[in-house]
């Protein structure tokens, strides 16, 4: 048994929240925000006295301890913001509280993420016996362990590893972002950066782009951009000698960004209106559709998943493992639609809570997001067998995901747990022999 706190009561904070009340393994939950009635009321929907509810500003260090002295959590989940990854894992560290996260920390006045600055955390949590395990969402999250698990099972070396994310819903809007639009703009607007023979490649944002087939859902353009996980993947797996991450996106959305762009609506540096200091971008998100509103009228699918291509027993190899999720399935479950549902209901893998806290990633599956284990031999067919809400699993070995892997027990003890989920067939990976689609 173990007590979590959830910071954040978004959209991926509303599924967390969710989806740990109704874990029996987690004796006390407690969901704070900035905003107190946004905790209370996803507090109310799940019912019950479950989930407790706290107001704090997760900027403030002291207010953080002051909270976690009360409350004595095991783990702190963050899905705040990532502003708030480092104020967050200082409480942890004066606290001695384990920590969760699903997107890397950074700063409020410069668009740029990366690992640096919690990597270097990483002797304070060891010291102190505690875990950090950092961008456990979907992508980043599920992506790392996909790749993990196809390295430790299918290759011997891999080569070329290509991150592919595909929204292929519709909500009917004109323009919205499926999470904080403030973190989203700042992240597709930057430019693209891959990975290549030991070197970053920096292009144009959106500079590089062709149509990728998904599953179920058909070609659709796709654009290299930068994301995080592929920083860790390829320092734990140096055999690597591309990685790059792909994303769709719809004409109609690049025409809004552009304009969001050219009209300075995109801006993060302050500036004065009416005599008031405002940030455009912040002001932006608060006219632009909540992500956790748009559920209602999605229709579709999401499709994320890794293309692999290396070397097993001598002969090249290509894997492409997905998971594939239904907006309105998704909406059904949780009253969220599948970005939300698809970035927190994986954090469940990693909170399953041993006596001393932080403990086991473990699979799960469930009727919404079943998991089984496929091959595909014929590419060509550009037709993937499987049920809707699939996940097509791999390997598992070093633990990318885990930026601070202070624990390796959780390590083992999550592949372990992926690879008894692809046994007992509740995962699936596809098999694409020699396939030269990367
Ligand atoms: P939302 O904006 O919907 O929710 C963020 C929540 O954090 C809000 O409730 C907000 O409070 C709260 N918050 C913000 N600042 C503070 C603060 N200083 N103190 C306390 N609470 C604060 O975001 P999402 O739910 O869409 O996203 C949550 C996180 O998940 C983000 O970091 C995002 O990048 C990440 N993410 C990761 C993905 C993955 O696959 N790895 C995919 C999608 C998202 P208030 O309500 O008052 O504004």
């Amino acid at each position: 048994m173990c007590k979590a706190l959830i910071i954040g009561a978004g959209g991926v904070g509303t599924v967390v929240a969710q989806k740990i009340a109704a874990n029996p393994i987690f004796s006390d939950v407690m969901l704070a925000s900035r905003t107190k009635a946004k905790c209370d009321a996803i507090a109310a929907a799940i019912g019950g006295d479950r989930v407790k509810t706290a107001q704090v500003d997760a900027d403030n260090v002291a207010d953080l301890c002051e909270l976690f002295r009360a409350f004595k959590p095991d783990i702190v989940v963050n899905v705040a913001l990532p502003y708030q990854d480092l104020t967050i894992m200082d409480a942890c560290l004066e606290c001695g509280v384990n920590y969760l996260d699903t997107a890397n920390y950074e700063p409020k006045d410069e668009a740029h993420f990366e690992y640096s600055w919690q990597w270097a955390y990483q002797e304070r949590f060891k010291e102190k016996g505690l875990t950090a395990i950092l961008g456990c969402g979907f992508d980043p999250g599920v992506t790392a362990i996909f790749t993990a698990y196809a390295a430790k099972h299918h290759f011997d070396e891999i080569h070329y590893l290509d991150i592919v994310d595909c929204n292929a819903g519709n909500h009917g809007m004109a323009f919205a972002t499926n999470f904080n639009p403030e973190i989203n703009i700042r992240e597709v607007t930057q430019k693209g950066r891959y990975y290549e023979n030991g070197k970053w490649v920096v292009t144009e944002p959106h500079e590089i782009h062709k149509p990728l087939h998904y599953p179920e859902i058909g070609e659709r353009e796709s654009y290299v951009i930068y994301h995080e996980e592929l920083e860790s993947l390829v320092k734990n797996y140096p055999t690597i000698k591309r990685a790059r991450f792909w994303m769709t996106f719809g004409q109609e959305y690049l025409t809004h960004l552009r304009v969001i762009q050219n009209i300075g609506m995109a801006r993060i540096d302050p500036i004065i209106y009416n005599g008031v200091e405002i940030v455009p971008i912040q002001f932006l998100k608060a006219v632009l559709p909540d992500p956790k509103s748009l559920g209602a009228n999605y229709h579709g699918q999401t499709s994320i998943g890794c293309r692999i291509r290396g070397i097993k027993d001598g002969k090249e190899r290509t894997y492409y493992i997905y998971n594939n999720c239904d907006h309105e399935k998704a909406f059904q479950e949780t009253g969220t639609q599948a970005v939300s549902f698809t970035t927190a209901f994986r954090r469940r893998w990693a909170l399953r809570c041993g006596p001393r806290g932080f403990g086991a990633v473990r699979a799960c599956s469930t009727s919404r997001s079943s998991i089984l284990i496929r091959s595909w031999p014929n590419w060509d067919r550009r037709d993937c067998p499987g049920s809707r809400n699939s996940t097509s699993i791999w390997k598992s070995d070093r633990v990318s995901i885990i930026g601070l892997k202070v624990r390796m027990v959780c390590t083992v003890r999550t592949f372990l747990s992926v690879c008894i989920g692809v046994k007992r067939g509740r995962y699936k990976y596809l098999f694409i022999p020699n396939s030269r689609d990367f």
